[in-house]
């Protein structure tokens, strides 16, 4: 049996083994999960409903439980894997409502009457990537639940601690064996299975562009639904009337947050050149002030980078550029930390300004006017989010229409919040997960016609 040794990142100490499934035993839980589905398919919604509250409720009581694991799994700071958990928990609360509002719709049609109904897919398998285990996972797996789909789930091979617990409390909620499956394994061969495999009838993806798009390809075989969640280079775009004291202080968080291994990171800073000296020297002064401490002390803002792959790959983009300031980084542990780093650059052909990182450093650039800011902002293959700092509401409404990316905020960095819809432009993805349609995503629609006569 291959097993994977999960590391500390914080340390680099090992924590414990995990099982990975075999290609056999891949395949007999997703036969499990089909076996399961007539079953759940049939739970009368109210019913549906109270499993997913009770299942709410079980994670409410593990949450301390659950947020400890993923800083020991992934290194994110206590506060953030807290809202990790709860985000989880919410994300339950919240389609539970769903079961019984799978409305369909009447619709006029002469001589009897015509339905619509939202049936359930069958088997759906999750792919999730590592570095938000929890919320990512509850996010595909929780609308399909409540849509009456039963789900399969990989968790990426670094980080399965949460969601192999979050399928034991789903047990221990009443849900039946076989309606929720976490498969810890590797992306070639669980995540390959659940492309290839006929009974699975959904994929839903959050990862890479590159994986994303052999996912995508992959189901072609078999014209496979599936759902992308992939990278993103989103702009983070500073007008000179904004409130600059402000953009500054939060600009930090919204790209070194999880040690910028986040999406949605804004990671190229647009500032505007009257306010441009302004802006870098309160921002040196944020970025310095960062707590980069151990991620189990309540008071850290930021943690390690996931792997010592992770920060290898960063510092190679690093190399060559020279930074402007970083912040704090710890000194004398083994563990995978890099500081938040500042770059500054007017050339859009450089790698820092292009890829993504997905570290925790950031590039900054200034720009002339709304036109130039536009025309920057959307120099990309990605369009996942985006924030714009103003005071003229008229510019703030012109620019979030113009900006090509799925997500956007304004004097913000809000995060993502599961009632409203999130996804990309672009290759940023494919679909939208979240908000109040997510369920209809995992469905069918389905329409009847009835003769009166
Ligand atoms: P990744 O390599 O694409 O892996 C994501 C998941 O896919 C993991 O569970 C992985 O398993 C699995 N996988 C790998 N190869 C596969 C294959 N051939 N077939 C099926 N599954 C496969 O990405 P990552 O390195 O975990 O995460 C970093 C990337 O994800 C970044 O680019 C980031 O932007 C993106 N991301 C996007 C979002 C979003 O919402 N848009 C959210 C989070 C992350 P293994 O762990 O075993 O490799
Ligand atoms: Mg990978």
């Amino acid at each position: 049996m291959s097993t994977y040794t999960v590391i500390n990142p914080a340390t680099a100490s090992p924590v414990t083994e995990v099982a990975l499934a075999s290609l056999d035993e891949t395949d007999a839980l997703i036969e499990r999960a089909q076996e399961a589905f007539p079953a759940w398919r049939d739970v009368a919604p109210g019913e549906r409903a109270r499993l997913l509250r009770s299942f709410a409720a079980v994670v409410d009581a593990h949450l301390e439980e659950l947020a400890q694991l993923e800083v020991t799994n992934s290194g994110h700071t206590l506060g953030n894997a807290r809202w990790e958990a709860g985000n989880v928990r919410d994300v339950l609360n919240y389609y539970s409502a769903a079961p019984e509002r799978l409305f369909g719709r009447q619709i006029p049609v002469a001589g009897g009457i015509d339905l619509t109904f939202h049936e359930p897919l069958g088997v759906v398998a999750i792919i999730v990537p590592w570095n938000f285990p929890m919320p990512i996972a509850g996010w595909g797996f929780v609308p399909a639940l409540a849509a009456g789909n039963t789900v399969v789930l990989k968790p990426a091979e670094l980080t399965p601690l949460t969601a192999i617990r979050l399928g034991e409390l789903a047990l221990e909620a009443g849900l039946p064996p076989g309606v929720f499956t976490v498969i810890p394994g590797k992306g070639s061969v669980v995540g390959e299975r659940f492309v290839t495999h006929p009974l699975v009838q959904k994929v839903c993806f959050t990862g890479s562009t590159e994986v994303g798009k052999q996912i995508m390809r992959g189901c072609a075989d078999q014209v496979k639904k599936v759902t992308l969640e992939l990278g993103g280079k989103s702009a983070n775009i500073v007008f000179a009337d904004a409130d600059i004291a402000k953009a500054a202080a939060t600009a930090p968080y919204a790209v070194f947050d999880n040690a910028g291994q986040d999406c949605c990171a804004r990671s190229r800073i647009l500032v505007q050149r009257s306010a441009y000296d302004e802006f870098l020297g309160r921002l040196e002064t944020a970025v310095g002030a960062m707590k980069v401490i151990d991620p189990a002390d309540p008071a850290s803002e930021m943690g390690p980078m996931i792997s010592a792959k992770q920060r290898d790959s960063v510092e190679g983009y690093l190399s060559g550029v020279e930074a402007a300031f970083t912040g704090p980084v710890p000194t004398g542990t083994d563990g995978f930390w890099l500081p938040p780093t500042v770059v500054l650059t007017e050339d859009t052909t450089i790698p820092v300004w292009r890829e993504e990182v997905f570290g925790p450093v950031v590039a900054v650039m200034p720009f002339d006017d709304e036109d130039d800011a536009v025309r920057l902002a959307n120099d990309t293959e990605y369009g996942l989010s985006g924030s714009i700092f103003t005071r003229d509401l008229g510019r703030a409404l012109r620019v979030a229409r113009a900006v090509e990316s799925g997500n956007l905020s304004v004097n913000s960095h809000s995060s993502v919040r599961y009632w409203t819809p999130f996804g990309g432009y672009k290759q940023s993805g494919l679909g939208r997960e979240l908000g109040p349609d997510a369920p209809n995503a995992f469905t069918e629609e389905k329409n009847v016609f009835i003769a009166q006569d």
